[in-house]
């Protein structure tokens, strides 16, 4: 079968589901640790029964898309909603990558970048980042200057570094492309700043956000982008219509109602990450890397294999090991702190021997 396929597809190994049960602290997945609460989810149960499940929604969501722009603050009218950021990412990709455009982005960072970037035939320029240095944008800066792109893939927040780019450099960027610029905010919650203030300014602009973090809504797959009108109406044209269902569209309307619940959440994991961080610091042998996201990225200061150790231990947590810069690096997300101290308990029970 494989002469009816595109060479990208070919060669791409797939996305591997990881196992999700069998663990102590299962913290390899920037999950939120918390699930909607259960009176929440009666609730919600009950309001579905009342919808009609034999049509189709109102496509693209009308309500949910206003409470969105009265949250940030900005017109319905600049919001395009996902069955999760990743189909719209792909969806925006699809619209704008033709064969040969320059696409530049800063490895290590989310492996859907050169994954469908390449899967369109885009040209893939990289300005490597090195954790623990500066951002490197004077290189990517030059590279812009250089390649002039037809788009820049940015992650602030960036997974799996942890790491954020200012927004002053981002003005940069947006200044210095002649193409659009993506800013992937998955983590926007976790962190101090957010660009959406920089749409009005950059019409080139496209900031991505989701529910499956700080929402604590992975499993129903939800997450938007904000951009100029401009551009969403391009977008809207060829996204698949329908892509979010009633169910996930009830849901994500309630929970905007009662925005206290994430930010109580978050207001948690932060805490958490600052603890894990510092007591991670503590260990002999462990260098951990600051993070404004819900994870925090490590490694071993000698050739422990950490991931097959804490796997050993019960503990999962993601093996970044595989991705440019990071041999020997992992990725743990901020849990419980019930779960976060089995992690630290079996970190430090690694290196005891
Ligand atoms: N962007 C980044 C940077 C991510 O790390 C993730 C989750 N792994 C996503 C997007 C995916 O978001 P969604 O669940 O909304 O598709």
């Amino acid at each position: 079968m494989e002469k009816y396929f595109k060479k990208s597809v070919l060669k791409l190994d797939g996305y591997i589901s990881p196992p999700q049960k069998e663990y102590l602290a299962k913290l390899n997945q920037n999950e939120n640790p918390f699930d909607v609460p259960g009176e929440l989810k009666e609730m919600l149960c009950e309001d579905a029964k009342r919808l009609a499940w034999n049509r189709y929604p109102v496509n693209t969501s009308p309500e949910l898309r206003r409470r969105l722009a009265e949250w940030h603050q900005v017109d319905e009218s600049q919001i395009l909603l996902g069955s999760g950021s990743n189909q719209i990412f792909q969806t925006l990709l699809s619209a704008v990558i033709e064969p040969g455009d320059k696409v530049i982005y800063c490895p290590p960072t989310f492996s859907l970048f050169d994954m469908y970037a390449d899967l369109y035939g885009g040209d893939l320029i990289k300005v490597h980042h090195t954790p623990g240095a500066n951002f490197p944008i004077e290189n990517l800066l030059a590279a812009i200057d250089l390649h002039k792109p037809k788009i820049v893939l940015l992650c602030s927040p960036n997974n799996p570094t942890g790491y954020e780019m200012t927004l002053t450099d981002l003005e940069r960027v947006c200044n210095a492309t002649p193409g659009l610029v993506f800013w992937d905010e998955a983590y926007g919650e976790f962190s101090d700043q957010s660009a959406k203030k920089l749409l009005d300014k950059y019409r080139q602009l496209i900031i991505s956000r989701t529910f499956s973090k700080a929402f604590s809504l992975a499993g129903l797959r939800f997450g938007y982008f904000l951009a100029h009108e401009d551009i969403i109406t391009q977008l809207v044209k060829i996204n698949i219509p329908y892509n979010v269902n009633l169910f996930t569209e009830m849901v994500a309307i309630r929970l905007l109602q009662n925005l206290a619940f994430m930010k109580k959440h978050v207001g948690y994991l932060k805490k958490e990450r600052e603890r894990l961080y510092n007591r991670m610091r503590e260990i002999d042998g462990i260098t951990v890397f600051p993070s404004a996201a819900n994870f925090l990225l490590f490694k071993s200061t000698d050739d422990t294999n950490l991931f097959l150790e804490l796997k050993k231990r019960g503990i999962l947590v993601r093996d970044v090991s595989g991705y440019e810069l990071l041999d020997g690096f992992q990725r743990v997300s901020i849990g419980s702190n019930e779960e976060n101290n089995l992690f630290l308990e079996k970190l430090t029970d690694i290196f005891k021997d």
